[in-house]
């Protein structure tokens, strides 16, 4: 990169800088003479150099006419110009007599608030460059740039051409990016040079003034950095009391900031021409030689209008590029909406391939958090760093949206992973459920110390004070480069948001299915319940036919029928009371399906109080059974009669399903902090974080086999033959389960064959 005159870095330089204003440095450069005349075109302010071009001494041209030097059809040039805007330049050949031969030179004329400046360049002809000649130069290099789209491409042709015309060492296309910092993005050079392309450079490498210049000028051209310059005599414009304004001259002298950062770089010779998009300063097009290097007024003339023609294609090949890429990150979005509304696993559709969710946004390496669980993909600070992060993050998000390329300047803890992420992306998609997307871009280290060494860089004036040049700036700006990513583009932003976007659209679509689902699911139960309730009432009667029949015909035939039937009409009868034992069962189930709590406030030792008298009394061997209550039961909000139900039911199949001598059925509960740590022989530890008590019927019965545990909760599953303990519909689980369920609460059961089984439950 070319790094334009006044490359200045730091506020310190700038300062030092701004006080010397580039546009009036009271100095030309030596390859040409100056003249500035009043309005009335006389001379009034000459470069110290008229002698040896015009041999004539400057105070033999001060105050004399112009007509003095030019002749009549000059003149009129000269005149044209008056009429013109300030900074429109007018050129026109000039041949002046010196003592010894005819002088031929390019003049070219502008006008200034106040003043006319005409500047001479010596040239070898009087005659100009012809239409056809200019014609074949330019013409041939806008065709070659006008067939491609591309811009790098176009880019490219563009410095092989400018190259070609002027013959420098090295000519780079530099662009900047929205924050005014830098990059060369096209590069053509002497195969012996080292590269540049790739390079970056922060926004203060360009000074303001510098800048604004270049927008005003097309061109700058010092064909010798190693040149002294020349003093106009006398320094101030007498008709303003002021330095001259040399904003439009193009032999205006150059810094000694800027030259010495050039020639550190080894460069001779500079031509920059400014490439302007919407009246900005886009990008430059900066040409090097090793070598002091002289190029005609016409030559510069064509360059400074191909650069014209640059910034003119530069709108559609800028906009077809932008285009391609905005078309690039569409259809990534496209494929992540297509994959993350059809997969199961959200993360996995997000991070593979992983390369997409990159490109997505052009990062290195990103990080999914899905609640506590975070993914990295690519380049990324390791895990414990992205969560401190996040919690950072967090607190910086707008729009649930944060983004810097300077992560390590707003969060210190970052310098660790510069290298990484100097650069983050954020995306918040949910706080409550932590859903984070991030995405990391690294350092920008492509850059290049021209400055030679910073000790070197602070000279005194002849005044005592001294002067920052850019080498010890240029120091202090490449620390801040250092920390510094490429910046985010607004394409990119948009293109996250609109996965975040399309992530909580379809969660919520996902969520409105399940709701969907959900009542569906309702609705089939309750007619289920419905269907169940109404087949068991409706079998009920005719099955009391079959049963009052057969036992009409056992009772009053018995003496017709032999031995035989007797016995079938008998099962009969007991298969009828079996099935009545199960219609009753599967409608006490569906009256359950259909049921509204009625839930109230029970202190369950009266409840289970009543649950014992009952079983006692059904009971004749009740002075045997063994029920202990290690502690008093608390009080709840549930549906008594449900409730007793449960208790009942559980306490019958304690004793039923237990075949010791001595049998016992211990009931208790564990509090909510006991819930995770009971021990085994005590209190037992059946599940873990429970919300509320956990109820438990303990007994030293028979047990059930492991793979049992889930299976007796469905309904009519018995473990045994009808003849065996009792016999029984194999509803009673099922029915408690529902029953619990009802409460939202949860059952299940620990069991050893032989020692016991524990049944445990919760209502919420
Ligand atoms: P039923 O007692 O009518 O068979 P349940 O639904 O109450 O129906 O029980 C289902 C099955 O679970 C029983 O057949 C039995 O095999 C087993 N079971 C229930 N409670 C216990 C227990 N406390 N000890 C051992 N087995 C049990």
């Amino acid at each position: 990169m070319s790094q334009p005159e006044n490359t200045i870095t730091q506020a310190t330089a700038l300062t030092n800088h701004d006080r010397k204003p580039i546009h009036i440095p009271g100095s030309i450069q030596p390859h040409g003479v100056l003249l500035a005349l009043s309005t009335q075109l006389e001379i009034v302010q000459v470069s110290n150099n008229t002698q040896a071009y015009l041999g004539k001494e400057p105070e033999d041209l001060l105050g004399k006419p112009l007509s003095h030097l030019l002749e009549a059809q000059q003149m009129e040039a000269v005149k044209q110009c008056l009429a013109k805007k300030i900074g429109i330049a007018n050129a026109f050949k000039v041949s002046i007599n010196t003592l010894h031969q005819e002088r031929y030179f390019d003049g070219i004329v502008h006008r200034t608030e106040e003043a006319v400046i005409l500047e001479l360049e010596p040239t070898d002809s009087k005659s100009e460059m012809s239409f056809l000649n200019f014609h074949a130069l330019a013409g041939e290099a806008i065709a070659k740039m006008q067939r491609t789209s591309n811009l790098i491409e176009f880019l490219h042709i563009v410095a092989q051409e400018v190259q070609k015309i002027i013959g420098f060492d090295r000519v780079m296309v530099y662009k900047f990016d929205q924050s005014g910092a830098g990059s060369v993005i096209s590069e053509v050079k002497r195969e012996d040079l080292s590269p540049y392309l790739g390079l970056h450079y922060p926004a203060t490498d360009i000074p303001a003034q510098a800048r604004e210049l270049y927008t005003r000028c097309f061109l700058r051209f010092l064909p010798d950095l190693t040149a002294e310059r020349v003093q106009l005599v006398p320094p101030e414009n007498p008709t303003i009391h002021q330095p001259l304004d040399l904003s439009y001259s193009l032999l205006r002298s150059f810094d000694s900031c800027c030259a010495e950062y050039h020639q550190n770089m080894g460069v001779k010779a500079l031509l920059v021409i400014s490439l302007i998009q919407e009246q900005k300063l886009w990008g430059l097009i900066s040409c090097h030689h090793l070598t002091p290097k002289y190029i005609s007024y016409e030559v510069c003339k064509m360059c400074e209008f191909l650069g014209q023609i640059v910034s003119t294609e530069l709108a559609h090949k800028i906009s077809y590029s932008e285009w391609n890429y905005k078309v690039k990150l569409k259809s990534l979005q496209a494929d992540f909406l297509e994959s993350i509304s059809q997969a199961d696993n959200f993360i996995d559709a997000l991070i593979k391939p992983e390369i997409r969710l990159l490109d997505l946004v052009s990062a290195s390496g990103a990080a999914v958090c899905l609640d506590n669980e975070i993914n990295l993909v690519g380049a990324t600070p390791n895990i414990d760093e992205v969560r401190a992060l996040i919690e950072w993050a967090d607190t910086q998000v707008s729009d649930n949206l944060f983004f810097t390329d300077s992560l390590p300047k707003l969060y210190p803890e970052a310098l660790i992973f510069k290298d990484t992420a100097s650069g983050l992306l954020l995306l918040r998609i949910s706080k409550v459920r932590r859903y984070y997307i991030l995405w990391f871009r690294p350092e920008v280290i492509q850059t290049v110390n021209w400055a030679g060494n910073p000790n070197e860089s602070i000279q005194a004036q002849t005044d005592g004070s001294f002067i920052l040049c850019p080498r010890k700036s240029f120091e202090q700006w490449q620390e801040t480069v250092r920390l510094t990513s490429l910046p985010w583009e607004t394409c990119e932003l948009e293109s996250a948001i609109a996965l975040s976007n399309a992530i909580v659209g379809i969660v919520l679509s996902k969520a409105d299915e399940l709701a969907k689902i959900n009542l569906e699911l309702e609705r089939s139960n309750r007619e289920l319940a419905s269907f169940a309730y109404a087949a068991s009432h409706d079998l009920k009667e005719p099955l009391r036919g079959i049963y009052n029949f057969s036992t009409v015909l056992l009772e009053d035939y018995a003496q017709v029928l032999d031995d035989d039937g007797i016995e079938c009409l008998q099962t009969v009868v007991s298969l009828s009371v079996r099935m009545e034992t199960l219609i009753n069962a599967l409608l006490r189930l569906s009256q359950l399906g259909q049921a509204q709590l009625r839930e109230q406030v029970t202190d369950l030792n009266e409840l289970l109080n009543q649950v014992i008298e009952v079983f006692r009394a059904s009971r004749q061997d009740s002075a045997l059974v063994d029920i202990r209550i290690p502690r008093p039961l608390p009080t709840v909000q549930c549906d008594r009669v449900l409730v007793n139900e449960v208790f009942s039911n559980l306490l019958g199949n304690a004793f039923k399903y237990n075949d010791k001598p001595e049998q016992w059925v211990e009931i208790g509960y564990l509090s909510q902090a006991e819930g995770g740590q009971g021990d085994k022989e005590n209190t037992p530890c059946p599940m873990p974080h429970a919300q509320s008590p956990i109820f438990y019927i303990r007994d030293n019965g028979i047990g059930i086999p492991q793979h049992h545990l889930e299976t007796i909760f469905r309904l009519f599953k018995r473990l045994h033959s009808q003849e065996k303990y009792g016999g029984g519909a194999g509803a009673g689980l099922a029915i408690v389960k529902k029953i619990v369920e009802l409460h939202n609460g949860q059952i299940w059961v620990e069991s050893t064959v032989g020692v016991g089984s524990i049944f445990y439950f919760t209502l919420e």
